[in-house]
């Protein structure tokens, strides 16, 4: 694993060199895991545009540091971002990136003010955002396995699901048999949306209880390694109505046609565009509000983002969800999501690989 976390260092010293930065120092804690496979709640790294990286965290993290990390200068410290600008300026850096989307303006008045003279501290964006959208096999496998955590897990509870049971026991069951099946916890609060509460796409489950004739919005995912999983699956428990039938035909035709607009060079907002305007010529346009799909990977949510009017182009190995819906107020909605890898060859004629492979049949329970 050292191996990989170099190569990213590498990818990232040569964008710094290129924006004129010295080094950068590096605090977002997803950041830090990404580019020393640390995974803590206090570290930073200073990485210089040309030398080796030196990595802080604290005594709690002190062995798995060492063990995990056998590759970097380690330096056990409770003030992890001051130690580093010392070495910085101790070094020659003058010219000091760092991350202005997550330092916060105490933190940033701090260091400014502990800095020697001379320093400057200069943002240096979404650079290391950006190299996370591409993903190296490794987080392929580890996506992948999250995903398949997910489905299985997803399908164990299918049983349980019937009128009388509450919303927030179908969600602590998935969560459960996620974790009996190796995940190290879920990736984020699962969501079951039943009947009318389906017309809030990030329902909180609640004491509600099954009836007969709902429709049931499950969205849920494993955590493996620091890699997510999200899957959305709408099921159908008792009669299906013909509204029902008709928003679930719509979303399933939306979400194969944003998949299939997938592939390596596409417009992130393209691919929405793909999905959504199905919805919006059948006259649902203001019922479905949110983006089409969104990067996953260390983070639930991350780059690329699929939204209307996008700019970004999918790059190979993108794992990005596709998951278009419909939510009636008062009525019930439909969510279909899946999480998938984005290859050079990928589009119409062979598209991008699903991870999450659950049928996208209405599924009536
Ligand atoms: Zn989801
Ligand atoms: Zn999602």
């Amino acid at each position: 694993m050292p191996k990989i976390h170099a190569a990213r260092r590498a990818a990232l010293a040569q964008r710094l060199a290129a924006i004129g930065a010295d080094a950068a120092l590096i605090t977002d804690l997803v950041n830090v895991r990404y580019l020393t496979g640390l995974a803590s709640s206090n570290a930073a790294v200073l990485l210089p545009a040309d030398g080796p990286a030196v990595l802080a965290t604290d005594s709690r993290y002190a062995g798995t540091a060492q063990r995990e990390c056998s590759d970097l200068e380690i330096v056990i410290e409770r003030a992890v971002e001051s130690v580093l600008t010392e070495r910085a300026v101790a070094a020659g850096a003058f010219t000091v990136g760092f991350e202005a989307q997550e330092m916060t303006v105490a933190r940033h008045v701090d260091l400014v003010a502990s800095a020697a003279d001379g320093l400057s501290l200069v943002p240096i964006g979404t650079i290391i955002e950006d190299l996370r959208a591409v993903k190296d096999e490794s987080e392929i496998e580890l996506v992948a396995a999250a995903c398949a955590i997910t489905g299985e897990a997803f399908t164990a509870v299918l049983d349980m699901i019937r009128p009388g049971v509450t919303e927030r026991q179908i969600a602590v069951a998935i969560e459960r048999a996620m974790v009996d099946l190796g995940a190290e916890a879920p990736a984020f609060d699962t969501i079951v949306a039943s009947g009318r509460n389906g017309a809030v796409p990030h329902h909180v489950p609640g004491q509600r209880e099954v009836r007969s004739g709902d429709l049931i919005t499950i969205d849920c995912g494993a955590r493996v390694g620091g890699y997510h999983a999200d899957m959305t699956r709408t099921v159908a428990v008792g009669p299906v109505s013909a509204w029902q039938r008709e928003i679930y035909d719509l979303v399933a035709g939306a979400q194969a046609a944003g998949v299939a607009a997938l592939a390596v060079g596409a417009v992130a907002g393209d691919v929405d565009a793909a999905s959504r305007d199905l919805i919006a010529d059948a006259g649902h346009d203001e019922h479905f509000e949110h983006g089409v799909g969104h990067g996953v990977g260390l983070q639930i949510h991350e780059a690329p983002w699929l939204g209307p009017g996008r700019a970004g182009t999918l790059q190979d190995r993108a794992v990005v969800t596709i998951e278009p819906g419909i939510y009636l107020p008062d009525m019930g909605g439909v969510r279909i999501e899946d999480t998938l890898v984005v290859r050079a060859g990928s589009g119409a004629a062979a598209p991008a690989e699903p991870l999450t492979t659950i049928s996208r049949e209405l599924l009536v329970l």
